[in-house]
């Protein structure tokens, strides 16, 4: 999955070759039978299952090296801070609180930091644009989610105006600086824009403003947001080839279909997690003299 929606690393992202309808990747109907939506939701379960143990392990590797023990599979620098974080990018209605929700949500809570980017409050403002993203970043043994990101410094500043043009043009070196050192640092960066059409972001809003439970979802500076889709999307384009590099690449992910979504997510987030080759790491203490000790003579009555 991460060879098949991989931006390639230099040129503005095509996002027209990209169809949201489409399902890269997905077995046959020999494989998925009929039913390939129920296939890849039991397979979302599966791999969630997968992720869950693969997070366990990071968690304990890093719990060890805390304690001054080597981790499971050792290896030198950057192995000491190891943790994942996933990068959630999209038009609103695109699914990314969706994907937390049925993809992050297979791991345990407890190793999981998910933080959530909105307008930068005037304290955030008071700072360069990757501060508040330096606060937000998992310590090590975490697997992070960012529900947007620094790139929104790139896409809604530039569409927006919110910065002169020097300023955002900048940011994308800027960017790719931050996540070189975050990648020294031990931490796999798994980039994902969901990409939905213009025709079904347009049904999921009318969605939200037809069911009274969802109009908290609603914001109607959403319907601003849409009129500029062609703006986003170049912006969108631009950040994808320029910021997608071998250390820290982007994938775009077909995502007007919900089910295939969660799926290419969880195997991207696997994938990257297979990278890290984690074990489970070795007891810090004599295990046979700890079963002698618990198995022997009790309290005294
Ligand atoms: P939502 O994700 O739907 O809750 O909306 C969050 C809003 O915050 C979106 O409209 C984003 O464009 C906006 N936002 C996030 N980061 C920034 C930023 N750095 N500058 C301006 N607006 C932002
Ligand atoms: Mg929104």
């Amino acid at each position: 999955m991460r060879r098949l929606l991989r931006v390639t690393p230099g040129a503005v992202a095509d996002l027209g070759a990209v169809d949201p309808r489409s399902t890269p990747g997905l077995p046959g109907p020999e494989v998925t039978g009929r039913r390939r939506k129920e296939w890849a939701r039991r397979q979302v379960g599966l791999v969630g299952a997968e992720l869950g143990r693969q997070q366990e392990m990071l968690f304990a590797d890093a719990k060890a090296r805390e304690a001054g023990r080597g981790g499971g599979a050792d290896g030198p620098g950057a192995a000491a801070g190891r943790r994942v974080l996933l990068v959630l990018q999209a038009m609103d209605c695109g699914g990314k609180d969706g994907t937390i929700k049925r993809v992050a949500g297979a791991m345990n809570p407890l190793g999981l930091h998910v933080r959530s980017f909105g307008p930068p409050t005037s304290e955030e403002l008071r700072h360069d644009f990757l501060w508040r993203i330096r606060r937000a970043l998992p310590p090590p043994g975490q697997v992070g989610v960012f529900n947007r990101s620094h790139y929104e410094d790139v896409l809604v500043a530039r569409v927006d105006s919110l910065v002169p043009e020097s300023i955002w043009q900048a940011r994308y070196d800027e960017i790719n600086a931050f996540e070189r050192e975050q990648v020294d640092a031990g931490v796999a960066l798994v980039k994902v824009m969901l990409h939905i059409s213009y025709a079904e972001q347009g049904r999921r809003l009318l969605e939200r403003l037809d069911e009274p439970r969802k109009h908290w979802k609603y914001d109607p500076s959403d319907i601003d947001a849409r009129a500029r889709w062609d703006d986003y999307q170049a912006a969108y384009a631009e950040a994808l080839g320029r910021c997608g590099t071998d250390a820290a690449p982007w994938y775009v992910v077909p995502a007007d279909r919900k089910w295939y979504r969660d799926w290419a997510v969880a195997h991207l987030l696997r994938e990257t997690f297979d990278t890290l080759d984690l074990g489970y790491p070795p007891a810090g203490f004599d295990v046979r003299r700890e079963r002698e000790r618990l198995l022997g003579p009790g309290r005294t009555a």
